[in-house]
């Protein structure tokens, strides 16, 4: 049983991190307690910024051995509300963001030494200054942070050729729920002894301890990256056109994103400086970044359209057309806000059973709610699609959020029915822990549960957060 921390735990907390990681001033907390969309707002009794992994271990302890529940936060840009400590649970917030430095980059090694506070963005420069690439990419970069991004074992563009957040880890730093500072930063590509811990702490959103540094992979860079911005007249073309342009370019694609054409209308119409780049409308748009070299990306649009693939298509004359090729597809989320509330979710599904999915659901939806209007977009090159919804026009924005869950219900039996996960890279925190019961098996649940009890078995990490 958990309880709110008394006024000398919360002293002896306060003198872990001393001055240094005190946030005094409550309006300079309540950032760390709103999430980016402000569907959730938290509660906290103290925010506490350890500066060493030592002081993380501190704090842990003290709250083991007292029962108090802390929740870990990096960047504050998760989507899930996993971040956020619940109200009226008198939950110890824990920021990472102090732990920032780079503490080593080897470029033979091809790897990466980061601590869990540095931000992604960070962490891809310092590849870069040695000439080297870390994949990760996502819109929040500058502000999410590596701790989190492994929490939430994060997806973003570059998923289809590097994988998962899980995938570039070589090895992990990370505090147990008793305080202990496990050292598993090894920078091993091989390495058979036993049970991999590091993945048990990967996409764990923070409910099985606090990552405080990993060591991650480092790439070549790309010396050629060529942007093409295409119509395709169905889905079962855009499916058809990633096996084709894989094929085409030896396996050049760096990055394949679904546009719907409402997703783009709505970009044009609200996002200053966003023009369509393409003469007629059509269904549906693929973004397409291939690391080929010159020539091979005119070979392999010449190829599609023969091949009655792509109705149209720009290849990007340079960085900036690209650049802003790329802001059609990362202001999305933004332009769908002036149009009114939305209903999102971030599902996958095998690439192939895309094209059965979205017809399912475009027809289902509005017998859910007549009038709403469909944003579907995403990293359709990994099968992961956030299927948006935005209100009918003219409707009562509440009214539309309170059909939320009976529209999810639709979204999800659908794409479980076509092999798919209800949570493809954003986790499943506070908002689909309900949901998520339904869909799993209860051996995987069970198995979930024994883990969580065998590793935090008084449950003080991020509680009421996650499967279990
Ligand atoms: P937070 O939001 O602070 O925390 C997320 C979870 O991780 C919480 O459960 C928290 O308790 C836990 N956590 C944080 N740090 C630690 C730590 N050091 N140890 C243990 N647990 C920890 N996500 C994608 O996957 N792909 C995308 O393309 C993508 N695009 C986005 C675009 C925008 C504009 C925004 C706002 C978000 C996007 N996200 C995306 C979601 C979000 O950026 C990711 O989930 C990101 O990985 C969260 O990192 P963070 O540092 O902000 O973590």
């Amino acid at each position: 049983m958990l309880r709110a921390p008394d006024p000398a735990t919360l002293q002896r907390l306060k003198a872990i991190v001393g001055p240094a990681g005190l946030v005094p001033d409550p309006a300079e907390v309540e950032p760390y307690l709103h999430e980016w969309r402000n569907r959730w707002v938290g509660e906290t009794p103290l925010l506490l910024c350890p500066g060493t992994p030592a002081e993380v271990g501190a704090i842990v302890r003290v709250c083991h051995d007292q029962h108090i529940g802390l929740v870990p936060q990096g960047g504050n840009t998760g989507l899930v509300g996993g971040q956020i400590p619940r109200p009226g649970h008198g939950e110890i917030l824990v920021s990472l963001r102090r732990l920032n430095r780079i503490r080593n980059v080897d470029a033979v090694d091809g790897s990466i030494t980061a601590e869990a506070g540095c931000t992604l963005a960070a962490v891809q420069a310092a590849a870069s200054e040695v000439d080297r690439l870390f994949p990760l990419s996502l819109a929040a970069e500058g502000t999410c942070q590596i701790g989190g991004n492994l929490s939430t074992n994060a997806g973003g563009v570059h998923v289809l050729r590097y994988g998962n957040a899980r995938d570039l880890v070589l090895g992990l730093e990370v505090v147990t729920p008793d305080g202990n500072l496990w050292n598993g930063l090894r920078a091993l590509r091989k390495d058979n002894t036993g049970y991999d811990l590091k993945h048990l702490f990967l996409g764990a959103e923070g409910t099985l301890g606090i990552i405080t540094a990993a060591v991650l992979k480092l790439y070549p860079r790309h010396r050629h990256v060529e942007t093409i911005f295409a119509s395709v007249p169905t889905l079962e073309a855009a499916v058809q056109l990633l096996a084709y342009a894989r094929d085409a370019t030896a396996d050049a694609v760096l990055a394949f994103e679904l546009i719907g054409r409402t997703a783009l209308e709505f970009v044009t119409r609200h996002m200053p400086g966003c023009t369509d780049p393409l003469p007629r409308p059509s269904p549906w748009y693929i973004l397409c970044d291939l690391s080929a070299g010159r020539g091979l990306a005119e070979e392999a649009i010449a190829g599609a359209i023969n091949a009655g693939l792509i109705s149209d298509a720009v290849l990007a004359s340079g960085a900036a057309q690209s650049a802003s090729l790329w802001r059609l597809r990362e202001s999305i989320s933004e332009a769908q806000k002036p149009e009114g509330t939305s209903i999102k979710h971030d599902i996958s599904v095998p690439v192939s059973r895309i094209p059965a999915l979205v017809e399912r659901v475009l027809a289902a939806a509005p017998q859910v709610i007549p009038g709403i209007r469909p944003v579907p977009f995403g990293h359709v090159g990994d099968g992961n699609l956030h299927f948006n919804f935005t209100q009918p026009v003219g409707m009562d924005g509440k009214a539309f959020l309170a059909r939320g869950e009976d529209l999810h219900l639709v979204v999800h039996d659908l794409t479980c029915a076509e092999g798919g996960s209800i949570s493809a890279e954003h986790g499943i925190g506070l908002a689909k822990r309900e949901e998520v019961q339904r869909y799993k098996s209860t051996v995987e649940i069970g198995l979930m549960r024994a883990i969580k009890h065998a590793i935090d078995p008084v449950g003080i990490m991020n509680p009421g957060k996650g499967v279990v």
